[in-house]
This record gives C-alpha cells, structure tokens and sequence, in this order.
C-alpha cells in the first residue's frame, strides 16, 4: 500500500548514545533517533559576517508558521529528516501582531498578509488590510518600503509570487493603498482618494508597474488586463501602459525562458492565483478524510514553478563585479496560507514544498555569490496543527481533519479547528521562524519582531 517513497525514520545513531551503554533499547526508536551533528559552536560563529550585502533575497511563506513546517517535513522527508529551509545557519524567532485601525496604539494579536508585510517591507506597523500605509489615515499616506529605498539607492529590484501579484505581500513592496482589495482598476470602491481618476496612485496593479520594479512574476493578470480610468495612460489596460514604460510582458513558461537580461519583465501566468502543485482530499468532520497519500505533479506546464520563477528572477536582477549594485528580491510562497484556509492538507504540503525548492535556488546562488544575505520567513500563523489520532468513538471531534501516510509510512493527523469545517480557516496569533545566511544574517537571532527585518535588510544593503 505504501508507495515507493516510503523510506521510515532516516536518522542514525550517535556515538554518544553507543558509548553510554544504552543499547538494549536502540532497537526501539533508533531509526527515528536524528543525526547528532556534535558541538556547533564553530560552525555557528563561521555564519556570522557583520558588514553589507551585495544582494537580498527574502524568502516568505505566507502562514507558513511552525506547525505548517512540521506538517510538510513529516509528510515529504519524514520526522527526522529536513527540509532545505532548516538547513539555515542561524534562526530566530520573531513577533508578528498588526495594530487597530480605530486606536493604532493597541495591538492586533492576529495580522494579515497586508499589515505583516508593511511591518517587514516598512519597518512599521499597521492596521489589518492596509498595504504599506498609515493606519488610520484617511487621505495617501504611505510608509517608504524596503524595496523603494533599494530601488533609489541603483539596487535591481524583484518580486515573485505565486499569488496573484497584487496580492498583499507583493504588493507591500512597491504600492501603497488603504485596502488590499483595491487591486485593479475598477477593483477601487474602498479606495476613491487612491484613484487615477481623483488624482491619486492608482490601483496596487497600477502601482507596481508605475514603479518600474525590474522584475515582477506571478499571477493576477485579470489585474493587469483592466482598464485605467486617469493619468497618462487612461483608456488603456496596466498591460498596455507597463509595455508603454518598457516592460516585456510574458504569459507562460516558455515565453519567461527566452526572457534576457537587461530587460524589465512582467510575468502574468494565471488570471488569478497560480496552480497548485499538489491536491488530495480535504479536511472533513469526523470521521475525517484520509489516509490519503496526495496527489503530485498537478501545476500546468505552462506555468512555470516557483523555483522557475526564482531561478529566472536571480538569473535577471544578478550584476557581475565586485563593484557593481546587486539587487534586492523577494519571493512568496503564497497557497501555503490559501490551502490552509481551504483546509487542503495537500495543497498546502505541496506548496510548502514547492517554496522550499526555491529556497533550494536561492541557497545556491548564494553558494556562488557569498556576499547576499538569505533570509527564510514567514507572515504569520495559521490553523492546521498536528494531532493525536482520533479516536473511532470521538464522534464530537472539534473541526476538521485528515489523515495523511507520510514518508515515514506512518500515519498523521492534521486538524483545522479555527472556523467551523468548510468554512474559511483562520490565522493565527504566534510567533513565527525567522531564518537567514549571509551578512547581517545574525540580526535574525534571537525573538525579534517582524519591523526588525526591515532595519536588517536595509542595513545589509547599506540604505540607513
Ligand atoms: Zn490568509
């Protein structure tokens, strides 16, 4: 029944534990026992390099908090194995609560993707829903973003996503706006002061291609294929006036290929969202669903996968020379969070997965370009949450859940209890990992909180 993944616990034996004697009880659990790598005290005073970066790529799971981790690792590499995202030398955690939009001196214990990522594309907080703007404020009030700073200061600048790129985390970097819904043109009913029309910034989709950002891949061209309503470019649609300002405007995975350095692309590879990776059984009342294996392989051709898009964004955005300005990137694996509220297990494992295979690009771009600081995190916590099998007689079972066989061939039980089953899950209000290589990449250590990585990664590339 198993499939040929199958492969059981993968740790080993440590010398400790053979020479204390203990070996009538290895047979028990020995397998299941991880590597012990000995004292890792050199290996972490090697990882730290105070000093700039040349480049910056952040990498952000969205509601990818620990227990989302847990569940992947389990499911692909079993329980003592590790992702790619765990092999980062040094690793914090940090804080992630917005503020109320009616009092902003009181927290939010609860974020969004939006004021999330204000606070770490902006280094302030803000309300739920907002998009790197001031809560509160009634009329275009923005906070300068990482990305703009990086993109005055001669950096290439990128922004990669598996959501529609209007989304809130892409949008954080390169547009400002009251409500994260105002993603196109006529998507503007919360945002009136915003509007081309009245004089303002325009729509998110607007934003990001009036910013001149060098790379933009994702989804959302429904966005992009509306129509402006002022400014120099109204009557035609944000593809219209990004290929008006220079942009190369591709939509699918061979057009993306033959891209070449030196130009300014926008990759539009789903009206909406991207495709998932994977799919399988969602969650369901008691008795639940499962044991399922899920379904692999899933993501259309034409898309190009996230590592794709990581690969093509670095291949870009990178400068040759010592002297010359790198660039500052950053790449969301968005239906982490989405699959979650859908209380998808496997949709969710699979886009896990999927963002951990661009980490794995990333890491080797830095392998060859030691001077750019790596940084894996997350936006904030979500539902599903590992545990204990349910029993055949807990008819009364709170939530939804699954069973999964994962690659240890053992069975695990996935819950999401946040919302009533089949509605939309949840958020949740815990501390999430924060992990990075490269320069500057000590200032993950510690608990700190998320407006920190926006001081971190505006020191490393020597803009305050
Ligand atoms: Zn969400």
């Amino acid at each position: 029944m198993f499939r040929k993944r199958f492969v059981q616990c993968l740790g080993i034996l440590t010398p400790a534990i053979l020479l204390a004697g203990t070996t009538p009880a290895l047979a028990g659990g020995k397998k299941c026992t991880p590597r012990n790598d000995g004292d890792r005290t050199e290996k972490v005073r090697q990882a730290i390099h105070g000093g700039r970066a040349k480049n910056v790529i952040l990498f952000l799971g969205d509601g990818m908090g620990d227990s989302e981790i847990t569940i992947a690792r389990n499911y692909h590499v079993g329980a003592a194995g590790r992702l790619t995202m765990d092999s980062l030398p040094l690793t914090g955690a940090y804080t992630t609560y917005a503020v109320q939009e009616g009092n902003p001196d009181l927290p939010e214990y609860v974020t969004d993707s939006a004021a999330s990522g204000t606070g770490w594309a902006t280094g302030y907080k803000t309300s739920n829903g907002r998009i790197s703007s001031v809560a509160g404020s009634t009329g275009v009030a923005p906070y300068t973003t990482i990305l703009e700073l990086a993109q005055a200061a001669g950096y290439k600048t990128g922004n990669v996503s598996t959501a529609e790129l209007t989304d809130a985390t892409p949008a954080v970097l390169a547009s400002h706006i009251n409500a994260r819904g105002c993603q196109g043109p006529t998507n503007m009913s919360s945002c009136a002061v915003y509007k081309k029309l009245n004089g303002g910034p325009g729509s998110i989709a607007e934003q990001l291609v009036d910013h001149k950002v060098d790379v933009l891949l994702g989804g959302g061209k429904g966005r992009f294929d509306q129509i402006i309503d002022g400014g120099p470019y109204a009557g035609k649609s944000v593809v219209d006036s990004a290929i008006a300002q220079g942009y190369t405007v591709v939509t699918d995975a061979s057009a993306l290929a033959t891209v070449k350095p030196g130009q300014r692309v926008l990759g539009l590879f789903n009206s909406g969202n991207m495709s998932l990776e994977w799919t399988g059984e969602l969650a369901q009342p008691f008795p639940g669903s499962g044991p399922q294996t899920c379904v692999e392989d899933q993501r259309p051709a034409n898309e190009p996968s996230l590592a794709d898009m990581t690969s093509k964004a670095l291949e870009l955005l990178d400068r040759k020379g010592k002297s010359a300005k790198g660039f500052f990137l950053q790449v969301e694996g968005a239906s982490i969070d989405k699959q979650d509220h859908a209380s998808n297990p496997c949709g969710q494992i699979g886009e896990n997965i999927a963002f951990d295979k661009a980490i794995a690009v990333g890491l080797a771009y830095a392998k060859k370009n030691p001077d750019t600081l790596v940084i894996v995190t997350a936006d904030h916590a979500h539902t599903s949450q590992i545990i204990d099998p349910v029993p055949s007689n807990q008819t009364d079972h709170p939530g939804a859940f699954s069973v999964l066989i994962t690659a240890d061939g053992a069975e695990m039980t996935v819950n999401y209890g946040t919302e009533p089953p089949g509605s939309s899950q949840s958020h949740t209000g815990s501390q999430l990992r924060i992990a990075a290589q490269g320069p500057q990449a000590a200032n993950v250590v510690g608990v700190t909180d998320q407006t920190e990585l926006f001081h971190t990664m505006a020191r490393a590339l020597g803009l305050e």
